[in-house]
């Protein structure tokens, strides 16, 4: 089957699927095989495994902290400690205490005129997951999803970023010494890897990284019509309301902004605010700014831009806003010089227009455009003419007002007078929308995500689906006709 797509043809025919390097189709068929002789894991199993990821966790956690640290140039141990232990901890101590309620097959309501049959769901491992995680929070978003793919039952394949090579080492070392590798298998590499990963026939694939490797995912996942679960990213706008207290809500929009210095899928990418409020909004962030990270080149709390290609990527935004006219705030308290460390000072953007690469695309650093507005309803127009967020942040206790802009824009989650928050809740489905992914998991939704929700119907010795059956004649006329209604 071929589709035509943008002028080139997308041949999606399983045969021209590119061979890929024998290791990991071996790796794969040694998870398959060992799936297919040994059946899903029961729950001890599944808690025991759990355990053993708890432990991954919590007895290296300096070893995270170091290594992820090395990975930015400077990644602040606080921010280690509590955005991929602490979260990954959580979630896994979830999973565990509801995982036998998660795992019991679930009675379904059966229509009148098929009782006295029953409906269960019955929730079943798929068999061999893969996992495609990113850089920015290269523990948590690789390890949970591996977590919940084992409490469902399933086999991994993990393939972290090449960006945090230090961290996806000790993934791989920490899994081996755990894990054998017909159950939990780490492929470290680059991009080529993770092309080729991509390519191979997983009974799922979940992946979390850029918008646009998310597309060349789906393609490589089509061939196989091995299903996706894709968490992307995007511009996730804050709208501070007309009646909003500035003052109350700068320290969450100025934290969630600059954790992890702005490298964080759902952090604030760009603000609206009431026109009239501008100069306070700038000001309270510059204030707020410079109490969190009072010196920023020496200060191991102000984490570092992952790599030259990122720092020269949001300079470039920068630089190219300035050059059409914005107006760049960097808010450097001490005047250091940030370069050598790859960080970047807190920067607001003002007077940004259409035509700037920064509105366009996501910024990922600490960097923020603040767009005004006379109604809010200008704003929700904005979004709504922009791809579909993966998160939105709405501040202010106008009650109208919150749900006039919850109701009217389409986002993969949202916060109301916080920011980030969403994310830490186990019983929030966390995931995008469109262009910002789609499925999601964490949760429930996480081991229903690496499940296959199989419905049983199981029909009573007396009943009466004979009715159904032809010769039809005037029984049958009568029946369909009660059950039409007419
Ligand atoms: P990326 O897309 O560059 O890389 C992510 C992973 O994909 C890496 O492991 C990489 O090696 C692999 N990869 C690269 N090319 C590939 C290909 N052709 N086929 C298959 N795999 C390939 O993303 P990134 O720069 O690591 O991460 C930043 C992006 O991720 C941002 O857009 C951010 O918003 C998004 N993100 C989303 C979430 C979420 O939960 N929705 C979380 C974190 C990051």
């Amino acid at each position: 089957m071929a589709l035509v797509q943008e002028n080139h043809t997308l041949d999606l025919s399983p045969e021209s699927s590119p061979k890929t390097t024998p290791s990991l189709h071996e790796i794969l068929e040694k998870q398959r095989t060992a799936f297919r002789l040994a059946g899903a894991p029961d729950l001890a199993h599944r808690l025991a495994s759990l355990e053993k990821i708890q432990r991954i966790l919590i007895d290296h956690k300096d070893a995270w902290a170091k290594a992820i640290s090395e990975d930015f140039g400077n990644r602040s141990r606080h921010e280690t400690l509590m955005a991929e232990i602490f979260t990954s901890v959580t979630s896994v101590k979830h999973c565990r205490k509801h995982l036998a309620k998660w795992m019991r097959p679930k009675k379904a309501p059966i229509a009148m005129q098929f009782k006295p049959g029953r409906g269960k769901i019955f929730y079943q491992a798929l068999g061999v997951v893969g996992i495609i995680a990113p850089w920015n929070y290269p523990l948590q978003l690789a390890i949970i999803p591996v977590a919940q793919a084992l409490a469902a039952g399933n086999r991994v394949m993990l393939k972290p970023s090449e960006l945090t090579p230090r961290t996806s080492e000790l993934l791989k070392q920490t899994f081996a010494d755990n894990f054998s590798e017909d159950e939990v298998a780490v492929i470290t590499g680059g991009p080529d890897i993770g092309a080729t990963f991509s390519t191979l026939p997983f009974d799922h694939l979940f992946y979390t990284g850029s918008t646009n490797v998310g597309r060349l995912v789906m393609q490589a996942a089509a061939r196989n019509l091995t299903p996706v679960t894709l968490e992307l990213g995007g511009k996730s706008p804050v709208v501070v309301g007309e009646d909003c207290n500035i003052d109350k809500a700068i320290g969450s929009i100025t934290g969630g902004k600059l954790l992890n210095a702005g490298q964080t899928c759902v952090a604030p990418d760009y603000a609206f605010v009431p026109a009239a409020k501008l100069d306070t909004f700038v000001k309270a962030f510059e204030t707020t700014a410079a109490k969190l990270y009072p010196t920023l080149a020496g200060n191991e709390q102000y984490t570092s831009i992952v790599a030259d290609r990122h720092y020269q990527r949001i300079r470039g935004l920068l630089d190219d806003a300035k050059a059409k006219g914005a107006k760049i705030l960097e808010f450097n308290p001490k005047n250091e010089d940030l370069a050598a460390q790859r960080k970047i000072a807190p920067t607001l953007v003002l007077d940004a227009t259409e035509d700037m690469k920064i509105m366009h695309e996501e910024i990922f650093g600490p960097v923020m455009p603040v767009l005004t507005y006379k109604t809010e309803d200008e704003a929700v127009e904005y979004i709504n003419a922009h791809p579909r967020p993966l998160a939105l942040y709405y501040f202010g206790d106008n009650a109208e007002a919150r749900d006039n802009v919850l109701a009217r824009t389409t986002s993969g989650g949202a916060c109301v007078n916080e920011t980030l928050f969403h994310v830490a809740q186990e019983e929030l489905p966390f995931g995008g929308v469109g262009p910002s992914g789609s499925g999601a998991y964490h949760g429930l939704t996480g081991f229903k995500t690496f499940s296959h929700e199989k419905s049983v119907f199981y029909q009573s010795r007396i009943n009466g689906v004979w009715m159904f059956r032809p010769p039809y004649g005037r029984l049958f006329n009568m029946v369909i006709k009660t059950l039409i209604g007419k």
